[in-house]
C-alpha cells in the first residue's frame, strides 16, 4: 500500500490495548469490553491487521462469523472524528442489513465521537438528509438510495478513505453492480477497498480485479 491511503489510525492518541493478538486503541478496546466480544473471530484475527495497515482486503465469510467488526473495528481506528466528512462508506444489500451494520458500527465507536449515519430505501430522504447535515464520519448504506442522495448532492463522497462492499454476492444477484461501479466511481482512486462475501464467484473476482489493489 502507498502512503497516501495507510496507517492513520489512533487518532485519539489514548493509548493501546489488545484484542487477541491485535493492538486496538483504548477507545475501541473499552468498546469491545462493554459489547461482551472477549476474543477476535477468525474473521476479525485475519483482517483487522491489513485494514489497519492499510491494505485493501477480501474477506470470504458468511454473516455470523463476526465480519462487521471484523471492517467495523479498523474502519473506527481510522476514522478521525475532529475531520467532519465522511470518511467510511459501507455499502450493503438491504435495508435490514443496513440498520444492522450501523448499530454494530455505533457500538464499536460509542467512545469516540463518530457520527454513523444509514441511508436505505423505504425511510423518508428528508429524515436522512437531516442526520447527514450533523457531523457523519461513516455511512451505511443500499446502492439504491446511495446514488438516490449523490444525485441530490446530499452525500459527498470526495474524501472517503475507505469503501465496503459486505455481502458483495448478495449485491450483485439483485442486480446492484451498475450501481456499486458509479458509486465508486465518486469516491477517491487512493482510497481503501475491502470487499466481504459469502462466495466469490467470477463476476466478484472481477470487481476485485477492477477496483481493488
Ligand atoms: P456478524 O457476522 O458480524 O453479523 O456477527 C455475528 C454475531 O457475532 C453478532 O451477534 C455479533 O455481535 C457477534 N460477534 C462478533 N464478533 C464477536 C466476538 N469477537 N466475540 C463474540 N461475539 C462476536
Amino acid at each position: 500500500s502507498n502512503n497516501a491511503r495507510s496507517n492513520k489510525t489512533a487518532f485519539d492518541d489514548v493509548g493501546s490495548d489488545y484484542f487477541g493478538t491485535q493492538k486496538v486503541s483504548i477507545n475501541v478496546a473499552r468498546a469491545l469490553k462493554a459489547i461482551g466480544y472477549e476474543e477476535p473471530t477468525r474473521i476479525q484475527a485475519d483482517c483487522i491487521g491489513p485494514l489497519l495497515a492499510g491494505n485493501d482486503v477480501v474477506g470470504q465469510a458468511h454473516t455470523g462469523t463476526g465480519k462487521t467488526a471484523a471492517f467495523g473495528i479498523p474502519l473506527v481506528e481510522r476514522s478521525d472524528p475532529s475531520q467532519i466528512f465522511i470518511q467510511g462508506l459501507i455499502l450493503v444489500p438491504t435495508r435490514e442489513l443496513a440498520m444492522q451494520v450501523r448499530d454494530e458500527l455505533v457500538r464499536l465507536a460509542q467512545f469516540r465521537r463518530l457520527g454513523v449515519v444509514a441511508c436505505y430505501g423505504g425511510q423518508p430522504i428528508s429524515k436522512q438528509i437531516a442526520a447527514l447535515k450533523r457531523q457523519t464520519h461513516i455511512v451505511v448504506g443500499t446502492p439504491g438510495r446511495v446514488l438516490d442522495h449523490l444525485g441530490k448532492g446530499t452525500l459527498l463522497l470526495g474524501s472517503v478513505r475507505t469503501v465496503v462492499l459486505d455481502e458483495a454476492d448478495e449485491m450483485l444477484d439483485i442486480g446492484f453492480l451498475p450501481d456499486i461501479e458509479r458509486i465508486l466511481s465518486r469516491t477517491p482512486k487512493t482510497r481503501q477497498t475491502a470487499l466481504f462475501s459469502a462466495t466469490i464467484p467470477s463476476p466478484i473476482r472481477r470487481i476485485v480485479t477492477r477496483h481493488m489493489r
